[in-house]
């Protein structure tokens, strides 16, 4: 028994030392560093092979481990073996289980928690790790090569009977076999706190990896939820994309349906511009056909009017004033015919001759173009005169005066009362406005005119601008001839207003006005013993046609025709109405003149004559008014102005023509 293991301890010893020969060897080729490692199951695995492939026998593990020394330990191949080991396991990704020893621990540590080509090398780096740590305790290592020579020192040969030297040696190998088992358990201790502190290190790395786990988890079920709502927008996506498309098939729709409307709205668009074509050929020649018409109308108009006679009276009683009407419910004298517009009677009782109870009743009948009852008004008597106003439109020279004695509604006719309104406005307003709004419908026709007002008054045969409040003194208004072709008349120094509106014109005729009444004040009631004449001159032209016309429409309110009481009238008064007289007078003697067609007519006599030579002459239309007081007083001034009034009605002066170029 003795002697098998001193066999076995002398094998051991030849064993250890080949490995310490090959160590030394090896520690020439190999880092300090790895020589230091040393594992001891290595150690007793190695041994383990060793005993296998020897005849010896097997020692027990219990005692292999005590018989191990260290001699038999090469700590090379210790990490290479712990580095491999690791490596495989984590290669193949299941723990291997040595028995005991730090590199199970590391095995079991390093397969769990690596994975993969990247776990392979971080299993490398943590076996390098390990080694490291071992290698910072080298006390066995060091100690190593002194056990050896021991045990060669206390193995010298003894003789067979020493057997006491033999036990004292084995006594002595025992104690060498303690020391080193009490060197081995500190190293297994040390072994054992560095496992520890593996352990712990892996535990925390355990719990990075469980938090890089639940961090992995934690991105994965984050990557599912964007994946999720992913999904949810290419599910959106697409549902959008096919109401896209939808709606651009309902586009593509609409827009055929707009492109057919579009071609059937170009169609009708070129149908109605054919129309419209046709439609102007036709205008033009109604135009052509118009204008044949209105040439026509004009015609008859001029022929109507040279039946109706070229100086047109129209009489007009005024009504009775308020002032007036005391004790007299209704006018006595004059006498109005039911049946006949045209006829006047004019009644006075006269006390008989032949008896002083009876009373001769005398009727003076007069018959004019129209007679105007009292009740009449401005209007009724506009529309008889509106087609003489329109003549002047057509180029023919128009002169409408009012005569009557002073109170029997001249002014009131011409111009309308001092309180005017829209239904009270007399004849010179209402032609003005008929003028401009003709003028306007005559636009269509191709016409255009321009107007010219002035308005002035003759008053002890002197002429006086009303269109002028403050006149200059020593101004000269003479009349003359604009020239001896045109025979158009001019005053001199005369304010002649260019008007475009009909406002123009009411504005003028409200300042002649105004002018007129400063004087009346100034000059005892001058109105009416002086002529206020309102003229508007009229240029049309049609350019379309090449034609142009030129006239005159005067607007005349005459003094007052009574005939002053010569023998009680003295200086201012009778030269006023010698004025007057000789003015009316020489009216008469013209309108006579021109009726019996005599060659000398004579216009030069008074200023009023003269300035509506044109007026009054065989190219243009007169119409006078005979305005009378419905008054019994005025009997004989009423009849003298009819008489007056009948003798002009009965003139036929000759044909008017129009004033064309
Ligand atoms: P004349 O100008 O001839 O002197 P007016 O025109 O001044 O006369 O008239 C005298 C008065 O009679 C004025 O108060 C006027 O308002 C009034 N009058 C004249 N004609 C009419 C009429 N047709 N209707 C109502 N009042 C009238
Ligand atoms: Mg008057």
């Amino acid at each position: 028994m003795a002697k098998a293991q001193i066999c076995d301890l002398q094998q051991h010893l030849e064993v250890t030392q080949n490995l310490a020969k090959k160590r030394k060897n090896d520690s020439m080729e190999r880092s300090p560093l790895t020589d230091r490692k040393i594992n001891v199951e290595t150690v007793a695995d190695s041994n383990k092979n060793q005993a296998q492939r020897s005849r010896l026998p097997q020692p027990s593990l219990k005692r292999m481990r005590l018989n191990t020394t260290v001699d038999n330990i090469d700590p090379a191949v210790v990490v290479k073996k712990s580095v491999c080991s690791a490596a495989s396991a984590s290669s193949k990704g299941v723990s291997s289980r040595p028995s005991i020893g730090v590199r199970s621990q590391y095995g079991v540590g390093l397969a769990r928690a690596i994975h993969g080509t990247e776990a392979r090398s971080r299993a490398v780096n943590c076996a390098a790790t390990v080694a490291g740590v071992i290698g910072k305790k080298p006390r066995v290592a060091v100690t190593a090569p002194s056990i050896v020579q021991t045990a060669a020192v206390g193995s010298k040969k003894r003789p067979a009977w020493d057997l006491k030297g033999q036990l004292s040696d084995m006594k002595v190998q025992l104690g060498n076999m303690k020391t080193r088992v009490c060197e081995y358990t500190s190293k297994l201790e040390m072994s054992e706190l560095q496992s520890r502190q593996l352990h712990e290190s892996m535990d925390q790395r355990d719990k990075q990896l469980d938090a890089a786990r639940a961090h992995i988890n934690e991105l994965q079920s984050n990557l599912k939820a964007v994946e999720l709502l992913l999904k949810d927008r290419e599910v959106e996506l697409a549902k959008c994309q096919d109401e896209n498309t939808a709606m651009q098939g309902v586009l593509e729709n609409k827009l055929k349906m707009k492109e057919m409307e579009l071609t059937q709205k170009v169609t009708c668009i070129e149908e109605q511009q054919s129309t419209i074509a046709e439609q102007r050929d036709m205008i033009v020649e109604r135009d052509e056909r118009l204008h044949c018409a209105e040439q026509e109308r004009r015609r008859l108009h001029n022929t109507v009017q040279e039946l109706k006679g070229n100086i047109r009276v129209i009489c007009r009683v005024r009504p009775l004033l308020d002032s007036e009407r005391e004790g007299l419910s209704e006018i006595q004298n004059v006498q109005f015919s039911a049946s006949d517009e045209k006829v006047i009677i004019l009644t006075k009782s006269e006390e008989s001759h032949t008896g002083h109870d009876r009373k001769d009743e005398f009727k003076y009948d007069f018959s004019f173009d129209h007679v105007f009852q009292p009740i009449a008004t401005q209007k009724d008597v506009f529309e008889d005169i509106s087609q003489l106003v329109q003549s002047a439109l057509d180029g023919y020279n128009v002169c409408i005066f009012a005569y009557g004695q002073t109170g029997s509604g001249k002014t009131f006719t011409m111009e309308g009362p001092d309180d005017m309104t829209c239904d009270t406005k007399g004849m010179i307003p209402r032609a003005v406005d008929q003028i401009f709004s003709t003028a306007q419908e005559l636009k269509t026709m191709g016409w255009t005119y321009k107007f010219t007002a002035s308005f002035l008054e003759i008053y002890n045969e002197t002429i006086r601008d009303l269109l002028v409040t403050k006149p200059e003194k020593n101004v000269e208004y003479e009349i003359k001839l604009l020239n001896n072709k045109s025979k158009q008349l001019h005053v001199t120094n005369l304010k002649y207003v260019t008007v475009t509106m009909k406002d123009q014109v009411h504005n003028l005729i409200a300042m002649a006005k105004a002018n007129r009444s400063v004087a009346k004040t100034a000059a005892n009631d001058h109105s009416s013993r002086s002529h206020s004449v309102f003229q508007l001159q009229i240029e049309g032209s049609n350019s379309d046609r090449d034609l142009q016309c030129t006239s005159t429409l005067s607007l005349v309110d005459l003094a007052g025709s009574e005939r002053l009481d010569k023998s009680q009238s003295k200086g201012d008064r009778l030269r006023e109405a010698q004025a007057i007289n000789t003015s009316l007078s020489c009216l008469g003697h013209v309108i006579m003149s021109l009726s019996s067609k005599e060659s000398h007519i004579p216009y030069r006599n008074s200023k009023l004559t003269y300035l509506l030579q044109n007026n009054l002459g065989g190219n243009s239309k007169t119409l006078m008014f005979v305005n009378l007081s419905p008054l019994e007083e005025n009997f004989s001034e009423s009849l003298n102005s009819l008489r007056f009034a009948n003798k002009v009605n009965n003139c036929v002066i000759g044909t008017a023509q129009v004033n064309r170029k």
